[in-house]
């Protein structure tokens, strides 16, 4: 996926300040961070969208939600609150078509979102 910027990060293309990574998963902090801590969790393998997932990618994304705790509590977040969310195509604010969480946390967040 040539022209898809989170698989060029994830090759080494692209510059990303990387806070976490392993042979599934990376995350990086958001380039426009929209709170204090604004990290991007996702899957090296491309996946376009939340309706592209498989039943296969079950454990994939459970992991994510096992590296958001861990990185929620690293940045001490934790206690306070914090919020873990994927937008879904072009309604729900998705602008980068390889599927990808939004940690974000370290201030008091307002609901619902815009
Ligand atoms: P979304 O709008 O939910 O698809 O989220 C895409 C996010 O990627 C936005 O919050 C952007 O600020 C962020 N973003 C776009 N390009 C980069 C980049 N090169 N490095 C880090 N974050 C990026
Ligand atoms: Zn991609």
């Amino acid at each position: 996926m040539e022209d898809c910027i989170f698989c060029q990060i994830i090759a080494g293309e692209m510059e990303s300040e990387i806070v976490y990574e392993d042979e599934d998963v990376i995350a990086f902090k958001d380039i426009e961070p929209q709170a204090p801590v604004h990290f991007l969790i996702l899957p090296k393998k491309h996946i376009p969208t939340l309706l592209d997932l498989k039943e296969e990618d079950n454990k994939l994304i459970g992991h994510i939600y096992q590296i958001a705790n861990q990185l929620a509590r690293q940045e001490e977040i934790a206690e306070d609150g914090f919020r873990v969310v994927s937008n879904c195509n072009e309604a729900g604010g998705q602008t980068v078509d390889h599927i990808h969480y939004h940690l974000l946390g370290g201030r008091n967040l307002q609901w619902p979102p815009g």
